[in-house]
């Protein structure tokens, strides 16, 4: 049977954090053996917002790629490749960028969010807000189609952009002619991880993020600042888990104690600091490995570098296929039909 294809993809404006890991990339390590699988450093959407900041993007490229690596997505089942160097992705966002509304666009609810999260931390008007950035979506379509990508694991904060693809797909295949297929999402168990402030959703632009990379005195600084119950005033007052960013991560690192600490905590039998001691303790454990291959990494730039002009070499013939097909079908082959 042929595998299916997947596409998905990270903006390298940062390191891995623990939203990345639970919410996706379990995701990825889980399906990279049975699919055919494109993962995109997203170098091109980053500038969209980072235009500005070409050396963040540019190191942040090999930081992400080698992060990727060190929590186990393993270049031998995956095409990593680099967005900004396949241009027939840029080529085709420029043919459906015809087929979107800007209105469209401008109601799709991750733009709407990601533009008022600009405006709450850099306290701009939203005049500052570009052409490239409203449209990524539309560039992020191009990005799956260009693979023919059928499944797409992300997080939910992701979901609507897919949808804004799928309408693409639609919109091209009803004027063209059956060429795009229509992805689908694919969520995990956690698809939306909260940051550390207690925000809906931990970001690596927000300032809330626990990384992967972090070393233990960073993620110690991290958990003794975060968030919890605010009416526990005293060590054995009684408080309420559900509001704790502490407890919340001993759901994802510390599963085979959670309910003692739930049960310690509701009766006032767990102080906050005892409870952060032991989150940070096995948070150390959880990374320990992760941060072993991460130094592997550091001292083999050169590995990392070979493994994505690999990647992209793979995944850029996929794209000139694609190409191929989309202009035969929009009738712009001159060149092709020897007339
Ligand atoms: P940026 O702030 O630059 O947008 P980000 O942290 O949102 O960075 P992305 O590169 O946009 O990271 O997202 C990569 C993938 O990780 C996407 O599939 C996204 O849905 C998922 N993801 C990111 N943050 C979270 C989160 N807090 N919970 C669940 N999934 C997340
Ligand atoms: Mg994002």
């Amino acid at each position: 049977m042929k595998k299916k294809i997947i596409l998905t993809g990270i903006r390298p404006t940062g390191n891995l954090h623990y939203g990345h890991l639970f919410g996706a990339c379990q995701n990825w390590l889980k399906l990279q053996d049975e699919y055919v699988f494109y993962l995109e450093i997203a170098d091109v959407q980053a500038l969209t917002d980072n235009f500005h900041s070409p050396n963040k993007v540019h190191s942040n490229v090999f930081e992400l790629t080698s992060d990727l690596l060190s929590i186990g997505i393993d270049p031998k089942k995956v095409h990593i490749f680099v967005q900004s160097q396949i241009p027939e992705i840029a080529e085709l966002t420029v043919f459906y960028s015809n087929l979107v509304t800007m209105a469209r666009l401008y109601r799709n609810p991750t733009v709407k969010t990601e533009i008022a999260q600009k405006k709450a931390l850099f306290g701009n008007d939203g005049e500052s807000v570009t052409y490239g950035f409203v449209g990524y979506p539309v560039s992020q379509a191009a990005d799956i189609t260009a693979f023919k990508g059928e499944l797409v694991p992300v997080g939910e904060d992701q979901l609507p952009l897919i949808e804004q693809c799928r309408e693409i797909v639609r919109k091209f295949n009803s004027i063209y002619g059956e060429v795009l297929k229509e992805p689908e999402p694919y969520l995990s168990k956690t698809p939306r991880i909260k940051g550390l402030d207690g925000n809906e959703k931990m970001g690596k632009s927000l300032g809330n993020a626990i990384f992967l990379v972090d070393d233990e005195e960073t993620i110690s600084k991290k958990v003794m600042r975060a968030v919890t119950d605010t009416q526990k005033i005293k060590k054995d007052d009684p408080a309420n888990p559900e509001v704790c960013m502490v407890y919340y991560y001993h759901k994802l690192v510390n599963q085979e104690n959670v309910d003692v600490v739930c049960e310690e905590c509701k009766k006032g039998a767990r102080g906050c600091v005892q409870c952060k001691k032991e989150l940070i303790e096995k948070m150390n454990e959880f990374m320990k490995e992760i941060r072993e291959k991460k130094q592997y990494y550091r001292e083999h730039p050169e590995e990392v570098l070979r493994i994505l002009e690999n990647g992209t070499k793979e995944a850029r013939s996929v794209a000139i296929s694609t190409m191929r097909d989309v202009k035969k079908a929009m009738q712009i082959d001159y060149f092709e039909r020897g007339e």
